[in-house]
């Protein structure tokens, strides 16, 4: 994989780029595709962003999320602009498997793929040019950096700004994680001084929900939060029975895996729920436990150190047990 700062001259003349992230895209995925977006669009590029499956209704605030192609939905629209394109950007992701059903077609093609990512263990070989910084808050905060190592920083407006401000704030815990270096605050001052007001982009991202997702936390809370204190662990599952009742979409669960890690002392948080299509496991951790490592070893899965994802094929039932003995297995580390 070449630096990431080399793609800077096949830029200079106007190209047909795509945008794609990763699966159910988060505040940071969709934020740094739509940043990045708007960017190449005032570089006079012809632009397109697609997103590997549907996203949550908080992020449609978002400008140009309109435009957003979901590849479940449009795969033949989807795959004419990948075939055209001369760049794809691979934004928030770094192994082909975190796009779903767009994953054979991206093995395939011999398009130049450029990934700008901050997740743990890239597979760098599928990309030609590229930056992988594990250190970094946010994709947002890296396709910051890139803007302005590009040398167009004047082109940040308002809509880049809001955008990369929300997958910073997302990936930062609200600025409260230590990924949220004195140079994110700088980012984040420049943003202001063209104008962000970041006060409106917390209300869209926290406060736009409904009734029923609320009514949902409680009822979890209440009733399926487990915690197992000798192994200062907390876990919550779902099933898809809960998810039908609550009329719980893509985005509603997110944030609730971060709820047990206020109790004090517990290191280890899970969120397991039966989606239908398959189980999604999340994972979250204070202070020394690898959930990035966790997540890998049982689930399929991978992410972050204090931030991880995976999944199940086996029943809900079966993927509890699961997680069950793997906490076990991981006594010395919880302990
Ligand atoms: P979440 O639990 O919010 O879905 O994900 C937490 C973090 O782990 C996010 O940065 C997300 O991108 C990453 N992540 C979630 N699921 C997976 C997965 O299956 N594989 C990998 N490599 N990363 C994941
Ligand atoms: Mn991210």
């Amino acid at each position: 994989m070449k630096p990431v700062e080399q793609i800077f001259p096949l830029l200079k003349q106007p190209k047909k780029v795509v945008i794609i992230m990763h699966l159910k895209p988060d505040a940071d995925a969709m934020g740094s595709s739509l940043g990045l977006y708007h960017f190449l669009v005032e570089l006079g590029h012809e632009v397109t962003v697609i997103s590997p499956t549907n996203w949550a209704d908080w992020l449609k605030w978002m400008k140009g999320s309109e435009h957003v192609i979901d590849y479940e939905l449009n795969m033949e629209r989807a795959n004419g602009f990948l075939d055209s394109a001369d760049l794809i950007f691979c934004l928030d992701f770094n192994t082909l498997d975190r796009t779903r059903k767009m994953s054979p077609r991206l093995q395939e093609t011999r398009k130049t793929k450029i990934l700008i990512d901050h997740h743990q263990f890239p597979r760098t070989e599928f990309f030609e040019y590229g930056w992988s910084d594990t250190s970094k808050s946010s994709t947002c905060e890296m396709v910051y950096d890139f803007i302005v190592a590009s040398g167009f920083c004047d082109k940040i407006n308002i809509p880049i700004a809001e955008c990369l401000y929300a997958g910073v704030m997302a990936d930062t815990g609200s600025f409260r994680f230590t990924s949220a270096t004195a140079s994110v605050h700088r980012m984040v001052a420049d943003l202001m001084d063209k104008g962000l007001e970041h006060s409106k982009i917390h209300e869209n991202l926290f406060d736009n929900f409904l009734e029923n997702r609320l009514r949902f936390i409680g009822h979890v809370l209440l009733n399926k939060l487990e915690i197992f204190y000798e192994f200062n662990t907390a876990l919550i599952s779902v099933s898809w029975k809960e998810l039908v009742k609550y009329q719980i979409k893509t985005g509603d669960t997110e944030g609730i895996v971060n709820y047990p890690l206020s109790i004090q002392g517990i290191k280890l948080a899970a969120l397991i729920i039966d989606r239908d299509e398959e189980i999604k496991c999340s994972f979250r951790s204070k202070g020394n436990f690898d959930v990035n490592v966790f997540a890998r070893t049982y689930f399929e899965g991978g992410g972050h150190f204090n931030a991880a994802g995976g999944r199940s094929s086996d029943t809900l039932e079966h993927t509890v047990q699961r997680f069950l003995r793997a906490m076990k297995e991981n006594a010395s580390q919880l302990q």
